[in-house]
């Protein structure tokens, strides 16, 4: 293992935090990114290239054992250049399938997993029949290349969606019903295949609130019953089954009328996941290595009864403060503060739900203090 290295597409947190798995199993690392500033660059080599500069690719995958992504919107056109070099997973189908939320809306149902009425919207013409169909409130999003709530509105009636539109840019779009959900959750999963032999497991499901869009906390476990978690596992096999999947993917899943309905997929290590650094046997980032590179999977068993994780959003806390409490797990990624930007998350464990509270409560009220 001392001489393979992983070239990730992508030089984010995520592909920082994968580095930060791979680096004690002997790996080495190289990003490909356009950002210069792209944080993962202080743990494996950058290269800096547009997503349109085939050669560069390929010349960046000569130098690889293994090509992963941490960034989902890498254009088709880029992987025909890489994987006239080496094979890149997850597979292209995985990543087809959720860059649009149509097709992905459609893969789900085609794998017996409910999704809240939705249509697709191209024109005028298509608006006015999503109205009519799905209803109002609504939320219209752009087929592709969202992300924490960017890219999408809500649209509260019929007269309000055309300006909807107008603002996405009249970008194909999806028109889906509101979904007055109990709780948001999600499970993040891992599958391998080790000398041909499939191998799949799945970490304990989250339950996620969001601010603005953004992720702010995944509590484990979520707080609905047996046979809701049972369902959600089963929904992340028969779909990775599906994609023939190599690697980690997370599911989001809205709770109503206690029916899981899926939101979206990612086919990558997740934010929701995070808490797997301190909470869980084996982190996601170590198994979703672990899968690419066909070795055996770690455990995803919790390790605590309760854990949950903290999103750092706009501004960079002072890390003194924060690890004055001895039971916070401060994960800094680099980033300047700015705002709406993730600059690390807080991960905490416990062995009572109260005490875990206690810790969520603590590491808010460090991160209000951060610095810009
Ligand atoms: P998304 O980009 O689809 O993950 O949406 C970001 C967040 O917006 C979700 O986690 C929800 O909190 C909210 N949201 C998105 N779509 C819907 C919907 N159809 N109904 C209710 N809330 C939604």
């Amino acid at each position: 293992m001392s001489d393979c290295t992983v070239g990730v597409l992508g030089g984010g947190q995520l592909g920082r935090m994968l580095a930060l798995a791979g680096i004690p199993l002997g790996l080495q690392f190289r990003f490909f990114d356009p950002s210069p500033e792209a944080c993962a660059r202080e743990v494996g080599t950058l290269t800096i290239g547009a997503w349109s500069d085939h050669e560069a690719l390929r010349s960046f995958a000569q130098d690889c054992d293994a090509v992963t992504f941490e960034f989902e919107n890498v254009p088709t056109a880029s992987l025909n250049a890489l994987e006239s070099v080496i094979a890149v997973q997850p597979s292209r189908l995985a990543l087809a399938t959720s860059s649009d939320r149509i097709c992905e809306k459609r893969f789900f149902q085609s794998c017996g997993i409910a999704v809240q009425p939705f249509a697709e919207v191209g024109s005028v013409k298509e608006l006015d029949i999503a109205l009519a169909t799905v209803g109002t409130p609504g939320v219209l999003k752009t087929r592709s290349l969202g992300y924490d709530g960017k890219g999408q509105c809500v649209v509260r009636d019929a007269r309000a969606a055309l300006e909807a539109w107008n603002s996405l840019g009249r970008m194909p779009c999806i028109y889906e019903a509101f979904v007055p959900f109990e709780r948001e959750v999600s499970i993040v999963a891992v599958r391998a295949k080790v000398d041909g032999v499939v191998q799949f497991d799945a970490y304990t499901l989250g339950e996620n609130v969001h601010r603005d869009g953004i992720l702010h906390t995944t509590i484990v476990p979520a707080r609905v019953h047996s046979a809701l978690i049972a369902s959600a596992r089963e929904h992340a096999r028969v779909v990775a089954e599906a994609l023939d999947y190599i690697g980690v993917f997370a599911i989001e899943f809205f709770v109503a009328d206690d029916v899981l309905i899926a939101n979206e997929m990612a086919p990558r290590v997740h934010n929701s996941g995070h808490w797997t650094m301190d909470g869980a046997v084996t982190s996601q980032f170590e198994n979703h290595l672990r899968a690419i590179l066909s070795l055996p999977l770690g455990s995803c068993a919790q390790q605590n009864a309760h854990t949950a994780m903290l999103n750092i959003v706009g501004c960079v806390p002072s890390a003194s403060t924060l690890l004055a409490d001895p039971s916070l797990k401060l994960h800094l990624y680099g980033k300047d503060a700015r705002k709406g930007r993730k600059t690390g998350h807080i991960n905490m464990c416990a062995d009572t739900s109260t005490e875990l509270l206690r810790l969520l409560s603590c590491a808010e009220h460090y991160s209000v203090q951060c610095v810009l």
